[in-house]
């Protein structure tokens, strides 16, 4: 453990035995957290793409633990009412972006042997174990893309993931192999996770790329491409769009509306107020996976400690 993290361990242990996280969540009632969650990952596995993406199961379990102790973890569709909670802790909601087969499988095990809801959002192109370009791109000596990379993913070549590639040797980032459970799922994964009590399904775009950098049909498509698709498959669909990397502007979230989506959300931003001032840029928690259990019990109260 380097200083800093000595240091910010302290820090942590500090708020949560002072007994102000449940301070904290007690004047969170009526409000509602939605986690954001990636990859959930069997014991032993790494991955080395986006690391931050993918946590190990045991902490995922743990993380559950505390959660029931101090949260309602309620299904997604709740917030749809635009109501918020009425009992005495705050609510929770479990949401998975990318439908990674880890999450799909081991993820949603942990989920429902403890009785809790949660959604999976899925761009259906990656359907079938296909990999995304931020875990199988890799340059000499370094783990993930670089800084640089990502940002040119994103903007110019739109985050579509065929195009990453396709330029990826411009920067001497090269494709590797990525574990199973880093892939995406298959269909019939999803399946059997979208058919255990309290799974839903919604949809993450078609194929992931950055919305705000599209307009006209392909916006459009890329929306109801994908609700399409999993009301085809799944009886357990909900009308909420989760943006890839987060990015959305007033002229996606209209666009969304327009393509029948009730909601949408984004990566960070913490939690909802009810009513929510503009259902279509709900903001969510994004559990990194080096997240401490500490920290992670003080972002869950609502204290943001970094
Ligand atoms: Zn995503």
């Amino acid at each position: 453990m380097s200083l800093r993290e000595g240091l910010k361990a302290t820090v942590e242990r500090g708020f949560v035995s002072s007994g102000l996280p449940a301070v904290v969540r007690r004047g969170r009632r009526g409000g509602t957290l939605i986690l954001a969650y990636h990859n959930v990952v069997p014991e032993g596995v790494t991955i080395d793409g986006e690391r931050s993406l993918h946590l190990p199961v045991a902490r995922f379990a743990a993380q559950l633990d505390l959660l029931a102790g101090t949260h309602d973890v309620v299904p997604l569709g709740t917030i749809l009412d635009g109501r918020g909670g009425t009992g005495r802790r705050p609510r929770a909601v479990i949401t998975f972006d990318d439908a990674y087969r880890g999450a799909v499988t081991c993820g949603i095990r942990e989920v429902v042997a403890r009785g809790m809801p949660a959604t999976i959002f899925v761009a259906p192109a990656f359907v079938g174990g296909r990999s995304f370009w931020w875990d199988a791109m890799t340059r000499p000596g370094a783990g993930g893309p670089s800084d640089a990379f990502r940002k040119r993913a994103l903007e110019e070549c739109h985050g579509a993931d065929d195009e990453v590639r396709r330029r990826a040797g411009e920067s001497a980032h090269h494709p590797r192999p990525v574990p199973s459970d880093g892939l995406c799922a298959s269909e019939d994964e999803l399946r059997v996770a979208a058919a255990q009590p309290g799974i839903t399904v919604a949809s993450h775009s078609w194929s992931h790329p950055n919305l705000c950098r599209l307009g006209g049909t392909e916006l459009a498509e890329e929306l109801a491409r994908p609700a399409a698709w999993l009301r085809e498959r799944f009886e357990s669909v909900l009308p909420v769009v989760s943006y890839p990397y987060g990015l959305s502007s007033p002229a996606v979230e209209r666009a969304a509306a327009a393509a029948g989506y009730r909601a949408g959300v984004v990566i960070e931003g913490g939690w909802v107020v009810h009513p929510a001032r503009n259902p279509f840029a709900l903001p969510r928690l994004n559990v990194p996976a080096g997240l401490s259990q500490m920290g992670f019990v003080l972002r869950a109260a609502g204290l943001f400690v970094t």
